[in-house]
């Protein structure tokens, strides 16, 4: 069939790459929103202080893939921020994620350093040691250093933001932040890192503001879909929301995570230190974001959201994290089976994997070149 409407559903980022490339394309593209928003949860704003709020928390780009930065700087410029994240462990502040230089903030400096050269004795310099793998250890100087981190970083935080322990959850989530045998203080050592110098939201208006598309916010895809009977038929779907909603929920709930966000401002310069501060071991909320560190904000006051992790429930909050586990996955697989011809799904939510921003950009362009090129 030749379809020749193309219909995005959902205009975050993997929506607006995906609109911008085909209608750069040449062909038309509407694009639906139920929010009453562009950026879906990249989306930021100014508040009246002019601090860039980041509604859905804070969002900091970083990648490797020259195509993608390429693409983005098409957009928006970026700044030079590379993000560092600061924990309270014991109250005593070190770096996330846990490196060389945490050693000598949380321990004697004799028993630091005995620990420092042991580490380089057994591994490379720079190399970065996921929790799990770190905890296989028969030196009884690292096995205590390993138990350390695991209860000090992980353990508490982990069962904080997924309420299980590190063990249950998905390895490649405490991977994203392993152990690191270096004295890099930075939370990502991608080539590119940035803010966009206007904001998110402002790059995804620039991304999807072309003559071939048009955008419909307040519009949710069901009552849409109802109100053209033809629609299946007619267009070209790219479907960026949960991958269960577009069944109707007919073999069961994907399980998400979801968070809520406490914002408070304060009469005072800076609240706080750093951009995050995480409090692996402390309090219910995982960490606290201070929003005016990301693009320099000038202002007295300061805006700060502290971040508690919840379930997702539908109709009472956002779908954040997709809960990537053996039997998650299977029941994501058992509705792509059944996904129809004129249909795409792509995305954190459409495929249910747990993308940082260019790695939902890249799935994006790769759909792209696969539909265009076989
Ligand atoms: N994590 C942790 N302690 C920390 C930071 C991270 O235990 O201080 C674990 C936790 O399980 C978390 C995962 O590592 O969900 C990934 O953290 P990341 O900062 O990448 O999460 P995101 O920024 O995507 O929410």
């Amino acid at each position: 069939m030749n379809y020749n409407k193309n219909l995005v559903i959902g205009c975050g980022l993997s929506g607006a790459v995906i609109a911008r490339l085909l209608a750069d394309n040449g062909e038309k593209v509407l694009v639906i929103d139920r929010k009453n928003h562009i950026a879906g949860n990249i989306y930021d704003y100014n508040n009246d202080n002019g601090i860039c709020i980041h509604k859905y928390g804070s969002h900091i780009f970083h990648t490797n893939n020259e195509k993608v930065w390429q693409f983005l700087n098409r957009f928006t410029s970026f700044n030079t921020y590379m993000h560092r994240v600061v924990a309270l462990i014991d109250g005593i502040e070190t770096t996330i994620p846990f490196n060389i230089n945490a050693l000598y903030d949380v321990f004697p400096h004799s028993l630091a350093k005995r620990l420092e050269e042991n580490l380089l004795n057994n591994f490379q310099y720079n190399t970065k040691v996921p929790i799990l793998e770190f905890q296989k250890q028969d030196d009884k100087d690292l096995k205590f250093l390993a138990d350390y981190i695991y209860e000090k970083v992980f353990l508490h935080y982990t069962a904080k933001q997924w309420g299980k322990n590190p063990n249950e959850i998905d390895s490649s989530v405490t991977a994203r932040v392993p152990v690191y045998i270096s004295k890099d203080n930075r939370y990502f050592q991608d080539k590119y890192q940035g803010i966009p110098l206007n904001g998110y939201t402002k790059m995804v208006e620039n991304i999807l503001n072309h003559q071939n598309i048009e955008i419909k916010l307040n519009t949710d895809f069901k009552e849409f879909a109802s109100e053209d009977s033809d629609l299946m038929n007619e267009y070209r779907i790219f479907y960026t929301g949960s991958i269960d909603e577009f069944f109707n929920y007919k073999y069961g709930m994907l399980p998400y995570r979801s968070v809520y966000f406490k914002f408070e401002t304060h009469n005072t310069e800076f609240y706080q230190k750093n951009s995050v501060v995480n409090y692996p071991c402390n309090y219910d909320f995982t960490r606290i974001h201070e929003y005016k560190y990301y693009l320099n904000d000038k202002s007295e006051k300061t805006v700060i959201a502290k971040e508690y992790s919840q379930y997702f429930e539908n109709g009472k909050n956002e779908r954040y994290y997709p809960i990537c586990n053996d039997e998650n996955i299977k029941l994501y697989e058992k509705y792509l089976k059944e996904r129809p011809q004129n249909v795409y799904f792509l995305g954190r939510l459409g495929d249910y994997r747990y993308y940082d921003m260019d790695k939902a950009a890249e799935r994006a362009m790769n759909l792209f070149k696969e539909i265009n090129n076989g």
